[in-house]
């Protein structure tokens, strides 16, 4: 079945010493854990420094961002081939600091899918409604439609490889998570629209994962969700020893 993943969304946090320094702590605290995948997400500036550090244990380098296209005059911006030259494996995609900050569109977020798949790299899609849409009720169709959107033109078997981040922007960075019921609720919905899309296989091979205000004591009652397949993790992800209890809790 479905391993979870628990990736760390560190942010704009962390210079190159402090990612080290969090990277030889940590390691040790994790060593021999079973059960899930774990990923650390660096800014880009410390990529090149964890990246050597995590070889050869089981905790995997993700990238924040990255841009669509392989080259070209795009000033600021990262290419896919950059990030797997560093031994990336995952790439976070329209997370919604980015589609709220940063103006990233539905169609740019597909181009980043889309590019993450074409070198290899895993994407980590983030959907999620805000606070207003919950409260019309249009959970269902914001999400629907980030997935619908951001999918197109894949197929199934990059579908079944895809992790999609469950999201609710209202409790990300708000202490304020979603409940598991109502995370799950959305999961379930987001996996039964890839079965009708995608078909059976990649409905179940997609991970799933939950994210906003996660903690180590709240971790394991979503990882007890049989539709939630890990976690995102921003605030508590900073502190090696919280992450590693964290991870111990899923
Ligand atoms: P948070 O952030 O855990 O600090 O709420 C999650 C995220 O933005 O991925």
């Amino acid at each position: 079945m479905r391993t979870p993943l628990i990736a760390a969304n560190w942010k704009m946090h962390k210079t190159v010493a402090e990612a080290r320094s969090f990277v030889e702590a940590f390691l040790p605290a994790v060593r021999g854990l079973e059960g899930a995948d774990i990923a650390l997400c660096p800014p880009f500036t410390a990529l090149a420094a964890v990246g050597p550090l995590l070889a050869g244990s089981a905790v995997a380098l993700g990238a924040q961002d990255l841009y669509h296209e392989d080259r070209g005059a795009f000033t600021g911006e990262i290419a896919p081939g950059m990030l797997t030259e560093l031994g990336v494996r995952y790439v976070i995609v329209g997370h919604s600091e980015r589609r709220t900050l940063f103006g990233e569109t539905d169609e740019l977020v597909r181009a980043k899918v889309a590019a993450a798949f074409r070198h290899g790299l895993t994407p980590i899609l983030c959907v999620g409604e805000q606070l207003a849409e919950r409260e019309a009720g249009r959970t269902e169709a914001v999400v629907t439609r980030q997935v619908e959107a951001a999918l197109t033109g894949l197929e199934a078997a990059q579908v079944e490889r895809l992790v999609i981040a469950y999201e609710p922007v209202w409790a990300i960075g708000t202490g304020r998570a979603a409940t598991a019921a109502d995370a799950g609720a959305v999961c379930r919905l987001i996996r039964d629209r890839i079965r009708a899309a995608f078909g059976d296989r990649a409905a179940r091979g997609l991970r799933i994962q939950y994210g906003g205000s996660v903690k180590a004591d709240n971790i394991a009652d979503f990882a007890r969700d049989p539709d939630i397949d890990g976690a995102l993790v921003g605030g508590a992800s900073l502190d090696p020893q919280g992450f590693a209890a964290l991870v111990r809790a899923a």
